[in-house]
């Protein structure tokens, strides 16, 4: 695929206004408990409190607003969050919506889909194969498909989180970022680099199944295989035939950081104890990778929580210290 045009700060402030009156503006707080243990300022950007529960509403609700007054509805294969992002950003168009899921992807977040108004489809063991679901509807029934990551509309969006994280926090020196298709590191990374052309960019991956960093490390997107993990929603594939983001990814990247299952575990642990909020574990890797001494030892450090849509028995799980047997390998 040839390559996408990039946003830049142009289409962030235009997606910013777009979007403004469908998303919250989520709080941006010092963090006293993370900042003692890494010696410089931390501060947490509360989007797990964005409505529907995750950033993605913010790429997803940019897509949308800008589908053509004739469009029939709209489809997505997601690993949970996108899903939900869509359905609501479809139901405030008066558009349908139809999600395609792997079996992979947990009940809480299939239930709330449906609870939004849109038709959940189960379709086979990865992200990869419910895709094809998804392509088959555009294709045959003339849905717009909404791609969880690799569109210039939806990382646009996601980069509004990176403009209002540097209106907070303007001289953050770094970033640490939930990494997995890269929407999120893309928007957010070229926002902010543009205000602040010095701040550090860090991914954050799990061990398990992280096939941005394998593609990285390949030098082009490859597939891995996917593994459960406590960041079910950095599971997934980047799309062999990925158009945007794994290059805008390769080119903002300053390090990445891979975390076991264990350090996102505690990272949650200390967000619930410590903090007062419940993340899900995709969202708690930047602090994990702080308390596992992981980041770079220069301040202020700047956090998205990117969603807070986690079982909640599986939650109470592991603040009991209960590491859960999707450890196995
Ligand atoms: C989607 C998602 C991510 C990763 O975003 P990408 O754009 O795929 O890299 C991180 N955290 C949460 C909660 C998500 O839903």
């Amino acid at each position: 695929m040839t390559e996408a045009t990039r946003p830049g700060l142009a289409a962030f402030r235009a997606a910013a206004a777009r979007i403004a009156p469908h998303v919250r503006r989520t709080f941006c707080d010092p963090s006293p408990a993370l900042s003692d243990r890494a010696g410089v300022p931390v501060w947490l950007k509360l989007e797990h409190q964005q409505i529907t529960g995750a950033f993605k509403l913010r790429g997803a609700s940019n897509a949308i607003l800008q589908l053509p007054a004739d469009t029939v509805g709209v489809t997505t294969a997601s690993t949970g969050n996108h899903g939900r992002a869509v359905a609501h950003a479809a139901r405030a168009r008066g558009l349908r919506a139809v999600i395609c899921l792997s079996e992979l992807v947990p009940e809480n977040k299939r239930a709330a889909i449906r609870a939004l108004g849109a038709e959940a489809r189960i379709i086979g063991m990865s992200q990869d194969e419910a895709f094809i679901e998804a392509q088959r509807l555009v294709r045959d029934e003339g849905f717009a498909l909404i791609p969880p990551f690799d569109h210039p509309h939806v990382v646009a969006g996601q980069g509004t989180l990176g403009l209002e994280m540097a209106d907070a926090v303007p001289d953050a020196a770094v970033v640490a970022i939930p990494l997995s298709g890269g929407g999120l590191l893309a928007g957010v990374a070229a926002a902010m680099k543009a205000l602040n052309p010095r701040i550090r960019v860090v991914g954050v991956s799990m061990e398990r199944g992280a096939a941005m960093a394998a593609s990285l490390r390949a030098g082009h997107p490859v597939e891995i295989p996917e593994r459960p993990t406590l960041a079910d929603s950095l599971g997934g594939g980047i799309g062999l035939d990925n158009g945007l983001t794994f290059a805008m990814v390769r080119d903002l990247i300053d390090d990445l950081v891979l975390l076991t299952e264990a350090e996102i575990a505690a990272g949650l642990r200390h967000l619930y104890l410590h903090e007062r909020q419940i993340v899900e574990g995709a969202a708690a890797v930047g602090v994990g990778a702080i308390l596992a001494g992981k980041l770079p030892a220069k301040g202020p450090i700047i956090i998205p929580l990117s969603g807070g849509n986690i079982d909640m028995a599986l939650h109470a799980r592991i603040m009991a210290g209960d590491l859960p047997d999707l450890m196995e390998p």
